[in-house]
């Protein structure tokens, strides 16, 4: 119980350039994990020195891959899942959404809800997720703090509560009052350390000289209007997701990012039950279950190695016990399964439910697979979306068709993209949110598989999983729409509509069939 109950796993998401990973950093630093933050110039090496594995995230340096960092903060275990910065990747960062209990959301004070902010904020809200938000980049000239405020609520259609306030903002920013425990600290800026903080009474002169008279008579009038316009913060509407607690702070420079953390590790869930298809699975229920949410390979770029991370959902983890693969129907033993630590891994011997562990995967594993000690459980993961771009893949070294058949297999179980093989012309068609995908599979291909592709153009407006409760009428369907019928990587019917014109006459044309853009509904 004490474990389950001091473990915070979390994301941190954010529409690119937002500060996410100065703020997964700053977190990384007051968890004792780096003892100076390199973020003022070297963006690019920083993030390759700590979350990035791929080869090709090295030379573009935009982090491809997600991993895991772990650190222990005043008594609790906090569990970071980083995300993929870039939004080609965005079905990554979906899926990671999958395996934490909350999300911490960055907006840009200058740019507010942005396209990126939108969509995670829909996929939190499939799941129930709390979320808290942090406004960061306050030392630049951003926005009104209250019309930040009535942004988020309309534009993420959640209510919000401040739960720390900003001291005047851009070059006259002086710092954030800490609303949770109604007091202020004032750090000195620093881009790299933690620094001296001195706490000030906001009702004495000291206030006044610490950040000017025009500044605190400022504060003291927001903070009154705050606590007039919002009800009181209320944890259980927190986690029961339908209030976002509101943070401002300055990732780069240090502020507000202690007054987050701490109130975080305090409000925030410990690991939740998890929804199987069978039944619920409650976290303090004895025997082990968890299921796998990221597949990443190369991480030692001399082996093609690969670590599958699977979430614990309840009992006890242990190295080297026997456990059951549900969709291979075989037992499976770890030696090595491996902790991260914000530089380095370790091998781990046992883990709580709400920890990742990394598992050496030679082949076995798929996206949403499930391990238990025995039972016959399902765990349920994020349905696919119907991807935004396509491009046939064809094999382009007819010496390699063995490479290049297994590549691709194992490619898609890992979900780096999607798959749909049409039923017509027996031809693979690659779905991607992003150009980037298409890419990352080209050079994978030739770097870890041998391999060489093509792409070919295919012109399609959208993938539509289909549905009907009328079989007649579904083959029909499927008869008349042959050249356009394609099966997922799960075998599941999907239609390639390649116009919004063509789906909206097949809707008219169909009524007892239902179009739908993710796989699972
Ligand atoms: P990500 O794409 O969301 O991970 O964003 P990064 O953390 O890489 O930050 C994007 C850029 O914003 C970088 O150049 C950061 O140095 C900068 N940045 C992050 N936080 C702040 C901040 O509080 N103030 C200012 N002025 N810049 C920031």
């Amino acid at each position: 119980m004490t474990e389950i109950e001091r473990r915070r796993t979390f994301a941190i998401i954010s529409h690119p350039d937002a500060g996410k990973t100065t703020l997964t950093e700053k977190f990384l630093l007051f968890g004792g994990q780096i003892q100076v933050a390199g973020a003022v110039k070297n963006n690019k090496i920083k993030k390759t020195a700590t979350s990035d594995w791929m080869d090709i995230e090295k030379q573009r340096g935009i982090s491809v891959s997600t991993s895991v960092m772990e650190f222990d903060y005043n008594g609790y275990k906090v569990n970071i899942l980083d995300t993929p910065g870039h939004q080609d990747f965005a079905e990554d960062t979906y899926r990671t959404l999958t395996a934490v209990d909350s999300a911490i959301i960055v907006v840009d004070s200058a740019k507010g809800v942005e396209a990126q902010t939108r969509k995670l904020m829909e996929v939190c809200r499939m799941r129930n997720t709390p979320v808290i938000i942090f406004i960061n980049k306050m030392d630049r000239e951003g926005r009104d703090p209250f019309d930040l405020l009535d942004e988020l609520e309309e534009e993420l259609n959640i209510h919000v509560r401040p739960l720390s306030w900003p001291i005047n903002q851009g070059q006259r920013f002086k710092g954030v009052y800490n609303i949770y425990e109604q007091k202020l600290n004032l750090f000195t800026p620093n881009k790299q350390r933690v620094t001296e903080k001195v706490e000030i009474d906001i009702n004495s002169n000291n206030l006044d000289e610490q950040v000017g008279a025009e500044n605190a008579s400022q504060l003291r009038d927001d903070l009154e209007l705050v606590n007039g316009v919002y009800p009181e913060f209320d944890i259980e509407s927190y986690r029961n997701a339908e209030v976002a607690p509101v943070f401002f702070g300055s990732a780069l420079n240090n502020f507000g990012v202690q007054e987050l953390l701490d109130c975080f590790v305090q409000i925030a869930p410990s690991p939740k039950p998890t929804k199987a298809e069978e039944r619920m699975v409650e976290p303090t229920e004895p025997k082990f279950t968890g299921f796998i949410f990221k597949i990443t390979a190369n991480i030692d770029p001399n082996h093609r190695s690969c670590i599958a991370f699977c979430k614990v959902c309840s009992g006890k983890f242990v190295r080297n016990a026997p456990y059951h693969h549900i969709r291979l129907d075989k037992t499976v033993r770890f030696s090595s399964p491996t902790q991260f630590m914000a530089q380095r891994k370790s091998t781990v011997d046992e883990a709580y439910p709400g920890d990742i562990v990394g598992l050496p995967d030679n082949g076995i594993f798929k996206i949403g697979d499930t391990l238990t000690e025995g039972e016959n459980i399902h765990f349920r993961g994020l349905p696919s979306f119907s991807p935004l771009l396509f491009k046939y893949i064809e094999n382009d070294d007819p010496m390699k068709s063995k490479q290049f058949q297994k590549g691709i297999e194992q490619l898609m179980n890992e979900g780096v993209a999607q798959m749909f093989v049409n039923q017509f012309n027996n031809r693979r068609i690659i779905g991607t949110v992003g150009q980037l995908q298409f890419e990352v599979i080209q050079y994978r291909l030739e770097h870890e598989y041998n391999a060489k592709c093509r792409w070919e153009p295919v012109h399609l407006h959208k993938a539509c999983w289909i549905e009907s409760d009328d079989e007649q009428e579904l083959e029909n369907f499927k008869k008349r729409k042959y050249q356009y019928m394609a099966k997922d990587i799960e075998g599941r019917d999907v239609f390639l509509a390649d116009s919004g014109y063509v789906l909206s006459m097949a809707e008219q044309d169909f009524k007892h069939i239902k179009f739908h853009f993710t796989s699972e509904f």
